[in-house]
């Protein structure tokens, strides 16, 4: 290892999970990559994608667009899901970028300054983003894509699922020949009536199942890994960190583990945080600090030096979401960006 906690993104499974994606769908993937391809590096894994053959991507912002642009030069479509704010029209018509416009003043500011290739998002029952259909503007030159996002696509069983994409498609019937954007990673795996002709995943490509808990069929991409720094054996009755948080009723044997929550392991693993070190899953004792964690580790042969793998092919991401009452896609960006990022593939 090169620096005491890594984080080690597979390119290659990143590719599998696109190439599963598309097979699923039935549609092309056109990939999200915002919040640095939720945490990943948007430019090492967008040019992956690339690669295989993405041509169309979406950003969040403004600025992430025009950064991803610089990585990927002219050629790939980048849509920036804010759309046009005010007064930034100019930067987004220089890096080549494609709005999405959400409101009817996002569509005059892009008009107003020359208009040109842009999305328009409708709010088929979010409330998030996005124009309500019976608000929508009519077919306007430039407008090449129309998207909406679903609220519930992680659980199939939600009646909404179904509202939405039929709001979707009657509104999408105002646009003939617009590419329609419909499902995320989700939403992929909803059925084909979800796909109309682009998808748009995220936690997908990145290795978190589309229904919140592993699936068979994403594969990891990321691992979160750090040494360990220290290991001491606690006395019956000693305390373990910030408030005591443990207290050892016999003696344990605890690794120091170069990673806190500074380096994306949430404060709120604590007390049911999980780590793969010394070739079993070892739990996360008392508080998380800034920059490690204890991890009990009696009875097994760990040493200084070790690595403690905090997710990836021994912890799925899902299931380390899970125990620190969170989600994958929050888990991800929560890599804190004094972490090494480490490309394989
Ligand atoms: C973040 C986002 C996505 C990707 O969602 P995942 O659940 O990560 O696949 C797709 N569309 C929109 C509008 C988003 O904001």
């Amino acid at each position: 290892m090169t620096a005491p906690a890594t984080l080690t993104v597979d390119l290659n499974a990143l590719a599998a999970n696109y190439r599963t994606l598309e097979a699923v769908g039935g549609v092309p993937v056109h990939p999200v990559v915002k919040a640095d391809a939720y945490g990943l590096g948007a430019e090492a894994c967008a040019r992956r994608l690339a690669a295989e053959g993405a041509r169309t991507f979406f950003v969040a912002r403004t600025r992430e667009g025009e950064r991803l642009r610089a990585a990927l030069g002219a050629g790939p479509a980048i849509y920036v899901l804010d759309g046009c704010l005010a007064g930034r029209a100019g930067r987004v018509r220089d890096a080549a970028l494609r709005p999405v416009l959400n409101t009817g003043e996002q569509l005059a500011e892009w008009t107003a300054a020359g208009g040109g290739a842009c999305g328009v998002q409708i709010d088929t029952g979010m409330n998030r983003l996005g124009f309500r259909p019976g608000d929508a503007p009519g077919p306007f030159p430039g407008l090449d894509l129309v998207l909406s996002h679903l609220a519930c696509a992680d659980d199939p069983a939600e009646p909404m699922n179904a509202r939405q994409r039929d709001a979707f498609a009657a509104a999408a019937e105002r646009y003939p020949g617009t590419v329609r954007s419909f499902a995320n990673s989700g939403g992929i795996f909803l059925g084909r009536d979800y796909g109309f002709d682009a998808s748009r995943p995220g936690i997908c490509l990145y290795g978190g199942g589309p229904e919140g808990r592993p699936d068979a069929r994403i594969r990891p991409v990321a691992t979160l890994a750090a040494e360990v720094l220290q290991v001491r054996e606690v006395p019956a009755g000693d305390s373990v960190g910030y408030s005591r948080g443990f207290i050892a009723e016999a003696p344990r044997r605890i690794a120091t583990v170069a990673a806190g929550y500074a380096d994306g392991v949430l404060r709120s693993y604590s007390p049911r945080g999980l780590v793969w070190v010394g070739g079993s899953l070892q739990p996360i004792v008392g508080r998380v600090s800034m920059d490690v964690c204890a991890v009990d580790v009696t009875g097994l042969e760990v040493a200084v030096g070790d690595t403690a793998e905090l997710f990836g092919a021994n912890r799925m991401l899902d299931d380390a979401a899970a125990t620190a009452g969170t989600v994958a896609w929050e888990l991800l960006t929560s890599v804190g960006p004094r972490v090494l990022r480490r490309y394989l593939g």
